[in-house]
């Protein structure tokens, strides 16, 4: 149980990865075309890093990472000219977009659970409840009715 949470980790890390570097190619030759080539290949190895971290934060914590796109448009867009940065805003905007709405569907497939245990209940605007269930139980201190009724059912 343990090794298969830990694949389902590696293989979203991978995917994540991939929804980086889309990212990141994405808006590369947006990144300051008159710095000197050394400032300019420092610009892109620092858009790279930040890409990778927003991803790698997403994939460990994604249901307390709020705006992620903004997050990282902040972090980097002192690297690009003023001119490119509503498109460099654009591109985060759907890259990010697109990276949290896999991980959305991959929790909702149940695929991972970043080896948290979740309550298994519904709230009652019918989104899985995300609170951490009792010792030993499958579901959290509100919603620990639903585990008798089940038991004794
Ligand atoms: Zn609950």
């Amino acid at each position: 149980m343990i090794a298969q949470m830990e694949a389902q980790q590696q293989q979203l890390q991978a995917c994540m990865y991939q929804y980086s570097r889309a990212i990141y190619r994405s808006i590369k030759d947006l990144i300051d075309p008159y710095s000197d080539q050394s400032t300019q290949l420092a610009s892109r190895r620092a858009v790279l890093e930040q890409c990778e971290q927003t991803m790698e934060r997403l994939a460990a914590d994604p249901h307390y990472f709020a705006k992620p796109d903004r997050a990282l448009f902040q972090d980097i867009r002192r690297y690009f000219p003023i001119t490119a940065q509503a498109q460099v805003a654009w591109a985060v905007t759907e890259g990010v977009g697109a990276a949290v709405q896999f991980i959305e569907e991959q929790l909702q497939a149940g695929a991972l659970d970043g080896g948290m245990a979740r309550c298994r209940a519904t709230t009652r605007k019918g989104k899985p409840c995300q609170r951490t269930p009792l010792p030993e139980r499958d579901y959290c201190p509100s919603h620990q009715h639903l585990e008798r009724s089940t038991l004794a059912a």
